[in-house]
């Protein structure tokens, strides 16, 4: 039974919900999901790589054998088997992660916003790579902290420029690993330098590796967890790996951090889904992944070539682009004069999209950069795309 004439109410956001913006990616996308534009726009990996038949086998085994208990609540910390699996697979020789160390996340992102609200008050200071991951930027904006831009080269981030701007500062925000969204990885050297720097100014780490086992050639780099696991808080996904429609990731942190952002995942949404979990345990546990990553790094790998062949054949000698090893994007730098911004509306109508770089800046935009994802995109349509884009460069010089 429905109540006569309500009075209207006039919502009173909270200040915090009132700086909260869509992520301009996520807006882009809507755009360029139509079939007739050509998209490098999306971070989305290639559902050419889901495993469907093994998740349908596996939700069967697991719902017939254990249903029960996939059905049912479960604990904040996550699915005992899964978190020990993710020890071990993060555990070297010399080093040891406990499975007490990781809290099992609804992906990354959420890892992400619980650090946000267990590290950073308003004005804290957070250091971010220049560019960094949007997504991370808009998880801790939340939160209202002063970034800081650490500067980076054709190498990545540069360890001597942490300590200049460190003094207070709550944290540091690394992607080591065909960084989203340049493409570039930081040397074996500029890993132990950073982690050094970071240990010396007793500053946390967060190193944010969706992408690392995705090399071309199959080699890891050596994480930086690793390095020092009192001071390194490492976060990982099965989004790029397995599938990101099932949500799930997590975050490894020393232990009293851990137990912090186990409070806050508990006021955020109790646990992570039982029955995912579950699923993707039973699809990894017996080497799944072994066999099935080559074929999303052979299958990466030969479109990011595809992609930097094209470039090479069709942009204006002006323009310069990463060469990414690993991953999922190429990050284009064009002449100073010209806006990716205005640049993305003529592609667009000539039906080419891509995502302009400003938006990963935390601090000053660098106008003339873009990023290209090359993963959901055909060869045939990469070389028609690449066409296009240089095209319309060139009208511009
Ligand atoms: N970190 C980085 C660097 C990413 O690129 C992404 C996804 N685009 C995430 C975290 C979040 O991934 P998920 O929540 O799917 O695990």
């Amino acid at each position: 039974m429905k109540i006569e004439n309500p009075n209207p109410i006039e919502w009173q956001f909270s200040e915090r919900a009132s700086q909260l913006q869509s992520s301009f990616i996520r807006e882009i996308l809507k755009i360029t999901q139509r079939p007739d534009i050509i998209s490098f726009a999306g971070g989305l990996p290639s559902p050419a790589t889901f495993p469907v038949e093994e998740m349908k086998a596996a939700f069967d085994k697991v719902l017939s054998n254990n249903g029960k208990v996939a059905l049912q609540y479960g604990p904040t910390d996550g699915y005992a088997p899964l978190r020990e699996w993710v020890a071990n697979s993060l555990s070297t020789p010399d080093c040891t992660i406990a499975p007490e160390q990781v809290l099992m996340t609804s992906g990354s992102q959420q890892a992400l916003d619980l650090l946000g609200k267990v590290l950073i008050d308003e004005g804290s200071r957070v250091l971010v790579e220049t560019p960094s991951y949007l997504g991370a930027l808009q998880a801790f904006s939340v939160y209202r902290p002063e970034f800081k831009s650490v500067a980076t080269d054709e190498h990545g981030l540069v360890p001597s420029s942490i300590a200049p701007v460190a003094e207070g500062a709550r944290l540091l925000y690394a992607l080591p690993n065909f960084q989203n969204p340049t493409g570039r990885s930081l040397s074996v050297e500029r890993r132990v330098e950073l982690v050094e720097t970071c240990a010396r100014l007793g500053l946390p780490l967060i190193e944010d590796d969706p992408y690392g086992s995705l090399s071309y050639n199959g080699e890891p780099f050596p994480k930086m967890l690793n390095m020092n696991p009192d001071g390194v808080i490492y976060m990982g996904s099965f989004s790029k790996v397995l599938t990101p429609g099932i949500r799930l990731g997590y975050v490894v942190a020393p232990l009293p951090l851990v137990r912090r952002l186990e409070l806050a995942k508990q006021a955020a949404d109790l646990h992570t889904a039982q029955l995912t979990q579950m699923v993707v345990h039973e699809v990894i546990k017996d080497g799944f992944l072994e066999r099935h990553i080559p074929n999303i790094r052979t299958l990466y790998g030969n479109q990011c070539q595809v992609m930097l062949d094209s470039m090479a054949e069709h942009f204006p000698k002006a323009v310069t682009w990463t060469k990414p090893e690993g991953g999922m994007f190429i990050w284009v730098t064009l002449p100073k004069q010209i806006d990716a911004m205005q640049l993305l509306d003529q592609a667009i109508a000539a039906k080419v999209a891509f995502v302009p770089g400003a938006p990963f800046y935390a601090n000053e935009p660098e106008t003339n950069t873009l990023r290209l994802s090359f993963v959901t995109v055909s060869p045939e349509r990469i070389r028609e795309g690449v066409a296009i884009l240089g095209k319309l460069i060139a009208a511009q010089l």
